[in-house]
């Protein structure tokens, strides 16, 4: 038997030759609006941290108090002795926020869907995914057993002929769950779901809906929670599930719906019955970031952050408003978003190149994310020094 180095080295020389290798850079400092690696110092456009709350002062002193008074860890799984006032403060903030009756916190979001997802279907339901939803509920998808169905990006017709397809199987074989899982605003894109008809069709055809608002929480509706509160369509979505480590500044991970749903989650969702609970430093942020982001100061951050989105987007999609604070740059092949890439870095500027297998092949970009803490100083330079890279190759 090959040795494991050996063979994984094999694999890592193809990833490199694909132009597929990737480096972590020890950073000084990932969010506002500096990229900081020793020896450089790059404007930051590549963090989630929308309206430049992780380094907002009320809510790195939460997270201080929060460890002052709750400890640097939990100590166990909240089933066990884990279970702090501070989580459950937390959770109450998230279904006010919501608008729904109940709450549950994650380690992360990812940690959200694979708990979620398999509780919910298993062997002999189906669940129905569209093409671009996050790794996270892909492989939760797959973990759950259930069978899977992907549907064309954001395309109502390839998914109402799968539903129409789930529909005829099940009243075969006498299981009745089907779970299509979207988000609200596609991370790697920066594009809405058509959030409406995609509920028409899902209670058309009896099959439930967990919305992903990863991306859209901060920015949508009038307490920023996301668009399925600011489309009011927050009470006919079974399953909501977001992130805390993007607006909200901190980390950890949500799901939001029915009491019946949290407490069925707690006894069945496997990533939150075995695993330590959060730590209070991040439930303490996440509750100092929810606060912000709701008041006067919240409103005004979310109108600077789509201000940049509108000025940068004129430039790279000048037909079209920004949808989201995420602004794709397609450029194709990855050598062409990696040069991209790096010209900006040459200019001081940090926007990373995403490829497979984060994005389809073929669909290499640039993806530009705006916060609210940058300076129109910052904007500017940001655009002058993209007009190289928008420019049609003749
Ligand atoms: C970032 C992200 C997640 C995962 O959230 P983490 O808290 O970072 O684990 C889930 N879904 C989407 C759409 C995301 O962009």
């Amino acid at each position: 038997m090959a040795n494991l180095d050996h063979l994984l080295a094999q694999e890592l020389a193809d990833i490199s030759s694909a132009g597929l290798r990737r480096v972590l850079r020890p950073a000084r400092k990932g969010t506002g609006t500096v990229f900081q690696e020793p020896g450089h110092s790059f404007l930051n456009f590549a963090s989630n941290d929308y309206l430049g709350l992780a380094s907002h002062p009320a809510v790195i002193e939460s997270a201080l108090n929060a460890v002052q008074q709750w400890g640097a860890g939990s100590g166990a799984s909240r089933l066990i002795s884990g279970s702090l006032q501070i989580h459950h403060d937390l959770e109450d903030a998230i279904s006010a926020w919501k608008g729904t009756e109940s709450s549950l916190t994650f380690s992360s979001g990812f940690a959200t869907a694979l708990g979620v997802i398999p509780a919910l279907v298993g062997t002999g339901d189906t669940v129905i995914l569209d093409k671009r939803v996050h790794a996270c509920c892909v492989d939760a998808a797959r973990l759950s057993g259930a069978t899977l169905r992907i549907f064309r990006h954001n395309d109502l017709d390839s998914l109402e002929s799968i539903l129409t397809w789930a529909n005829r199987r099940r009243s075969r074989n006498g299981k009745d769950r089907i779970l299509i899982v979207t988000e609200s605003v596609f991370s790697m894109d920066g594009d809405q779901a058509p959030l409406a008809a995609i509920i028409q069709l899902k209670e058309r055809y009896g099959a439930w809906l967990m919305l992903d608002e990863a991306h859209a929480s901060g920015l949508f509706g009038v307490n920023r929670s996301g668009l399925a509160r600011a489309t009011e369509s927050q009470s006919r979505i079974e399953i909501q599930m977001g992130t805390l480590g993007k607006a909200l500044g901190s980390a950890g991970g949500y799901v939001a719906g029915s009491r019946t749903l949290v407490e069925y989650l707690t006894h069945k969702a496997r990533s939150f019955l075995f695993s330590t609970a959060p730590v209070p430093a991040a439930s303490g942020a996440a509750l100092a970031g929810l606060s912000i982001l709701q008041s006067q100061e919240g409103a005004r951050r979310c109108e600077r952050t789509w201000e940049w989105a509108r000025m940068v987007a004129s430039h790279t999609q000048p037909h079209r408003p920004p949808s989201s604070a995420i602004l794709p740059v397609i450029l194709g092949t990855e050598e062409r978003a990696l040069e991209a890439s790096s010209t900006l870095r040459e200019s001081g500027i940090y926007v990373p190149a995403i490829r497979f297998p984060t994005v389809s092949r073929g669909s290499a970009r640039l993806r530009i994310t705006l916060n609210a803490n940058h300076t129109s100083e910052q904007i500017n330079c940001l655009i002058q020094a993209l007009v190289p890279i928008l420019r049609p190759t003749a």
